[in-house]
């Protein structure tokens, strides 16, 4: 490999980068400023004012490896002449590519954020999933709702006294659920409107009169079903 190919001139200046796992814990990251520990994978941006200033002598401007930014020069050279890469885990390897692939200005730190969204969608099909259960088992309310009021308003609710009593105890919960339910048009409106006064008064006796509408009602309701 050429060295020439690996840097950059700028006036005369060649900068070079490498990527070791830090030898110490006395650097700093210039990105976020914070100590680089030690054995933690770091890169270093190399700048020499000359070919004559040797490496380890030059000036070192070290960046936690999550931290740095992909510069130009390492999307066009072939990777192995990233300093040190060579020397790295499969694993970590991986990372220097994938950071790399992701272009200029890349960081490792950037691309963990823009996973998160990946995950973000999993829970939200976890989400969905959960949700059609709800609706599911929302429906069946509705249909076992509708069961027990055309009991109701076709007085037959004394036929299940321990089921009615069971009922009641969630009345409120449906009732609140029936007014969720769309409204179709103006009668529907209405007769849910009787239905829930219905609900709300199933254990009282009704006059004939009463009675009579209720059960008319329940007809046209079972109709909608
Ligand atoms: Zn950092």
């Amino acid at each position: 490999m050429t060295e020439q190919s690996a840097t950059t001139k700028t006036d005369k200046a060649i900068i070079t980068y490498c990527i070791e796992h830090a030898k110490t814990q006395q650097s700093k990251c210039a990105a976020c400023n914070k100590t680089i520990p030690h054995k933690s994978l770091r890169v270093a941006e190399i700048v020499r004012r000359s070919k004559k200033v040797k490496k380890d002598a030059a000036k070192h401007t070290w960046y936690h490896f999550k931290c740095f930014k992909v510069p130009e020069l390492l999307t066009r050279v072939p990777i192995e002449q990233f300093r040190g890469y060579p020397a790295l885990n499969e694993k970590e390897k991986a990372r220097v590519q994938r950071v790399i692939q992701s272009g200029i200005g890349s960081s490792w730190a950037d691309l963990m954020e823009k996973t998160k969204p990946v995950k973000t969608e999993e829970e939200l099909e976890a989400d969905k999933e959960e949700q059609a259960k709800k609706d599911k088992k929302k429906k069946e309310d509705e249909d076992s709702m509708k069961m027990d009021m055309t009991e109701i308003l076709t007085g037959t609710q004394q036929k299940s006294t321990a089921k009615s009593k069971n009922k009641t105890a969630t009345a409120g919960k449906k009732e609140k659920k029936a007014t969720l339910k769309p409204k179709t048009d103006a009668k529907s409106k209405v007769t849910k409107k009787k239905a829930e006064v219905a609900l709300q008064t199933k254990q009282v006796v009704l006059p004939k009169k009463d009675l009579l509408e209720l059960q008319k009602i329940a007809k046209e309701f079972s109709a909608f079903k």
